[in-house]
């Protein structure tokens, strides 16, 4: 069968309809001072360092009124909705409490060895020397569902307004400034009706709007349309999945692990590899991270993960334990030449994985939200006072900063890994040598969506669940505490009749079994398909956008609940 590209079926979507001018008359608008959306690290951390910055400015304090900093975010509260390895680099916290001692911070503890492996479907090979970048001495493991609640309870203490269980459906602009954002509505059929409960959405108008929305930002990539800011290269991901074990041996250091099962064929494009970290004494976390520009329809990080496990290193590591926690969600690997052209408009700025801040050979960003919120927040206090909204000095402060010089140094690290083991881990070892320098330039990418799919045999690799080492789809989403209503409105936006692999992408990749082709169809093999979905057991990992769909939001509150992912 021909090779088909998920861009050509684009989702019924169209950007400018996010956004828009305030419709609640003037007197019913809520009034914000500073309005963040999202409680991530990159969101928590700028609102915690507006309101120290507050401490000595009465006079502006003064001026942002009764909610100085409202933080909204969707998830039921600020961690439900986080997923990360979370294998940290403390320079933001750091910079962030500095007099508080680390015994406070919430992590499980600090990286004092670690080892990187290259698998085969039986063996394990440690690779040494190890290679630069998965040196993670002097970090923490913690988890960012755990940092996002001890975040959002440090910037509660100092007055910031945490409206959780809220999304920001909309940007709000007046001649081409932002004036805010306008909240969902709440209690919606699946028809978009209104139920007994319906509460309408608000506009929530402010003099400064953060659009820290983190991977996949509903507001943020609409503006980058709107304000023409997209960067040198399309936003590209990869998606990862995460499992926290109860284990009976503690593990002793952080490892990462190359190889088997993806596979080393250039002509799959499988690039990505696994990670695994103490999380105390009596937990680990494991987790896969794919890039989402591979080519085989059958492929599926969640499976790939459970196969995974039954490798017999892994397997060890796991023995006698019990899953006790899933999620998934996606990552911007897009890096330097991802990030937009520009990071702030007239009223707004953008901070975190919205910006593509994720240095990928590396797998990290938390640090990078966290000191891209703290610059945001410095550059809006400045503006503010002056009574300004313009607020371009973010922009040169991230210039500036360790995360643009970091990412410029891997700006090309991530296009030759997806070429293959072999060539991309030499060509990587190389950049990593020269810090970038060789070859240099700037090596194109090809959008995740662009990738023509064709349906391999990835999926017949696969393990059937055992419920004791691997598990099903939906048995993970239960364990992500999601509790989305049944009757909520679709967020997901796809073309319902597409050809098979388009189809078929969609169904193996979704970790939460949302996809499903109806099976006369399957059984008849037609060319053409249906794609049914169930909009209900979405975690919002945001993969459906990078393979030609649209995830929208959902009403507040819906989706995972996190607690230690
Ligand atoms: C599998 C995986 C492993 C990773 N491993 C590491 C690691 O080991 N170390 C590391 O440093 N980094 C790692 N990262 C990356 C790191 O987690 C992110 O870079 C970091 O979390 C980004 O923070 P953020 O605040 O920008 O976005 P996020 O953490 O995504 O937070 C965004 C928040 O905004 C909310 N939100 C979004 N849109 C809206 C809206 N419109 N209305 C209301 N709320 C909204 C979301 O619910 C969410 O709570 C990993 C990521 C993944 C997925
Ligand atoms: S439907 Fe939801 S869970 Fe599935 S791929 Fe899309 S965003 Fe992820």
């Amino acid at each position: 069968m021909p090779a088909v590209a998920p861009s050509e079926f684009p989702p019924p979507f169209d950007p400018a309809d996010v956004i828009g001018l305030p419709t609640d008359a003037e007197d019913e608008r809520i009034e914000v001072g500073i309005a963040i959306v999202g409680g991530g690290p990159a969101g928590l951390a700028c609102a915690n360092k507006i309101m120290q910055l507050l401490e000595d400015e009465p006079e502006l304090t003064e001026k942002l009124g009764e909610v100085p900093v409202a933080v909204i975010e969707k998830g039921k509260v600020a961690g439900a909705h986080l997923l990360s390895g979370a294998n940290m680099k403390p320079s933001a916290m750091e910079e962030l409490f500095p007099d508080l001692p680390k015994e406070e911070w919430p992590v499980f503890q600090e990286v004092t060895k670690d080892a990187v492996y290259l698998l085969t479907s039986k063996a394990a090979l440690p690779l040494k020397p190890m290679p630069p970048n998965f040196r993670n001495h002097g970090n923490y493991v913690t988890s960012v569902s755990k940092l996002g609640r001890f975040l959002s309870d440090k910037a509660e203490e100092a007055g910031v307004y945490i409206l959780s269980e809220t999304a920001a459906t909309k940007l709000l602009v007046e001649d081409r400034v932002v004036k805010g954002i306008r909240s969902g509505d709440r209690g919606r059929g699946k028809e978009g009706e209104e139920l007994g409960n319906f509460e309408p959405g608000s506009d929530v108008v402010a003099k400064a709007t953060v659009l820290a929305e983190g991977t996949v930002g509903h507001l943020t990539y609409a503006a980058y349309d709107y304000f023409d800011m997209h960067g040198a290269d399309p936003m590209r991901w990869e998606l990862g999945v995460k499992e926290v074990w109860e284990v009976q041996k503690p593990l002793d250091r952080v490892i990462h692990t190359m190889g088997w099962p993806l596979r080393k064929s250039p002509r799959y494009n499988e690039f990505g590899g696994s990670f695994i970290y103490p999380m105390g004494e009596d937990k680990l976390c494991i987790g896969l991270v794919a890039g989402l520009d591979y080519t085989d329809a059958t492929f599926s990080v969640h499976d790939a993960l459970q196969l995974l496990k039954t490798h017999p290193f892994i397997k060890d590591l796991l023995e006698g334990g019990k899953r006790v926690a899933w999620g998934a969600k996606t990552i911007p690997s897009g890096g330097y030449f991802a990030m937009p052209k520009r990071l702030a408009v007239p009223g707004m700025v953008v901070a975190g994985d919205a910006a593509s801040m994720v240095n990928v050979p590396t797998l990290k960003g938390v640090h990078y939200a966290m000191h891209a919120g703290m610059y945001a927040a410095e550059a809006i206090v400045e503006a503010l006072k002056q009574d300004s909204v313009n607020f371009e000095a973010y922009d040169e402060k991230v210039h500036n900063s360790a995360i643009e010089k970091d990412l410029y140094r891997s700006r090309n690290m991530r296009q030759p890994l997806s070429k293959g083991l072999i060539f991309g881990g030499a060509m990587g070892s190389a950049m990593v040598a020269t810090k970038g320098a060789f070859p240099g330039g700037h090596w194109k990418v090809e959008d995740d969506a662009e990738v023509p799919m064709e349906l391999g045999k990835a999926g017949d690799m696969y393990v059937k669940p055992d419920n004791e080492l691997t598990f099903a789809k939906l048995d993970s989403v239960f364990l992500s505490g999601n509790a989305t209503r049944d009757d909520a409105p679709n967020h997901v936006r796809i073309q319902s009749k597409v050809p098979r692999e388009i189809a078929q992408t969609w169904v193996s990749m979704c970790p939460a079994q949302v996809y499903e082709i109806p099976d006369e169809q399957l059984e008849n093999g037609a060319a053409e398909v249906d794609v049914h979905v169930t909009a209900s057991n979405c975690v919002q990992c945001g993969a459906i956008t990078a393979k030609g769909g649209r995830l929208t939001l959902p009403e507040g509150g819906d989706g995972p609940l996190y607690q230690e992912t």
